[in-house]
């Protein structure tokens, strides 16, 4: 059977996790995923003793080890690349500032504050764009949400402030000017970006899509994905992606956070 809630357990001990940006994170992205639902677990601070404190002070330990044989440790690069030269049974990963910035990107200009944060222990979601929290973890009609400890729903995004200064671009006449244009074209619900390739006579557009990876972030597919898309799927013309990696792609953030806020 395929996984459809998302467990996450964390410790908790600043408001640096429990931050609404998370907050919004946690009730898009493990939808994206295929995720039907998600709680996120806050354990209390336990003062160096609980299981997320332990994880840390190992990885700490293997790096004091590390700088003991004269090994310069001068950034998290560098430490996780030695760390990973370590039999260690802790699974690391290393979060570039690029893709930090990729993330922040994506962020709507205004979010809902949730008050108390530092009380919350659970956050529950069961739709996209919405939360629930409490100030304890309750599992007891799981996989259904239980209302114990005062669940409250939170709505995160709220509408935007003002127009838009960059001017969401209204719907772009289709015409063969186009072709040869970057675009994004709605399929089932999603933005993806594409070159138009032809424009029919019923103002269709014939457009070879990019596949998507995570946020704002695309590859051309192995096999070319080229289909027609009536003109009320066009959502608007894009300059080109930007080179990630090798194979990745990017739209320029700004433009990716206000497409996505649209849809
Ligand atoms: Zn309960």
């Amino acid at each position: 059977m395929e996984a459809t809630t998302l467990h996450v357990i964390s410790d908790g001990p600043t408001t640096q996790y429990r931050s609404k940006k998370n907050f919004f994170f946690l009730s898009q992205i493990p939808y994206e995923m295929g995720f039907s639902r998600v709680t996120w677990n806050f354990l209390e601070a336990g003062h160096g003793k609980g299981p997320a404190d332990g994880v840390g002070a190992a990885v700490k330990r293997q790096a004091d080890a590390i700088v003991a044989k004269g090994i310069d440790l001068p950034n998290a690069k560098m430490v996780y690349e030695q760390l990973m030269n370590q039999p260690s049974s802790i699974k690391l990963m290393y979060v570039s500032e690029e893709e930090v910035q990729e993330m922040d990107g994506v962020l709507p200009d205004r979010l809902e504050t949730i008050k108390g944060t530092m009380a919350i222990h659970q956050i529950v979601s069961t739709e996209p764009g919405e939360i629930a929290w409490r100030v304890l973890s309750c599992f007891c009609q799981e996989p259904n949400t239980c209302q114990c400890y005062g669940l409250k729903k939170v709505q995160m995004s709220l509408p935007s402030s003002g127009p838009s200064t960059s001017g969401s671009q209204p719907i772009p006449n289709v015409h063969t000017g186009l072709v040869g244009r970057w675009c994004i074209v709605k399929y089932d619900g999603d933005p993806y970006p594409g070159i138009v390739i032809d424009v029919g006579s019923d103002s269709c557009l014939l457009v070879k899509t990019m596949s998507r990876v995570g946020i704002n972030r695309f590859f051309w597919p192995m096999r070319d994905d080229v289909i027609w898309y009536r003109p009320e799927d066009l959502i608007r013309m894009v300059p080109e992606p930007v080179p990630v990696t090798k194979r990745h792609m990017m739209l320029e953030p700004s433009i990716w956070k206000e497409i996505f806020n649209e849809m």
